[in-house]
């Protein structure tokens, strides 16, 4: 299975964390693509830390929920505190976008991500790796989500991938 997380924070050292998550996820597989660092202003709330971000595509033996489990436990030993607010500032939050072409809605777990529409921070970056790639609940591909998104944060490139293609 191929699954694309989001790494975000907007605490610390974040292009380090960003950087020692993705490392730390590679336990699940290989990095197939690897989008450059963005920044963006908080989403949802207002803080002075800006976030950063950047996308990452795995390829993976391990079932979407075992994925969770090791997104979650990542964002545990890089720091992240749950204050039970949904949007917060934070160190390391890890989602996961798309499990191949997956619907999945469980208790834990809904993915396609239900927000990544609606956020250029997740567009962009999604556009740069796989803008062919096909949502498939709303059934638009990346490009197109991309140039319909009302979202007025811009999401900037902070630093170019060095491997945004295949690896
Ligand atoms: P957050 O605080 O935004 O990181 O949300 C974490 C919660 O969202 C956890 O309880 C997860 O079980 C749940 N969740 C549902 N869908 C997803 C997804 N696609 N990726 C990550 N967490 C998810």
């Amino acid at each position: 299975m191929f699954v694309t997380l989001i790494f975000g924070g907007n605490q610390g050292d974040r292009k380090a964390l960003i950087r020692e998550a993705i490392t730390e996820m590679s336990s699940i597989g290989k990095i197939q693509h690897c989008s450059s660092l963005y920044e963006t202003a908080p989403w949802g709330f207002e803080s002075s830390d800006s976030f950063y971000n950047q996308i990452v595509t795995y390829e993976t033996d391990l079932l979407p929920e075992e994925v969770l489990d090791k997104c979650q436990a990542t964002e545990q030993k890089l720091g992240r505190v749950r204050t039970g607010t949904q949007f917060c500032s934070r160190t390391m939050d890890i989602d996961i976008l798309f499990c191949d072409s997956r619907v999945i809605n469980t208790p834990r777990l809904t993915v396609p991500h239900p927000r990544l529409a609606q956020r250029n921070f997740v567009l962009a970056p999604l556009n740069e790796i796989m803008p062919d790639f096909i949502h498939p609940v709303i059934h638009k591909n990346m490009t197109t989500l991309l140039s319909e998104c009302t979202d007025t944060l811009k999401a900037e490139i902070i630093e170019k991938s060095f491997l945004n293609q295949s690896v």
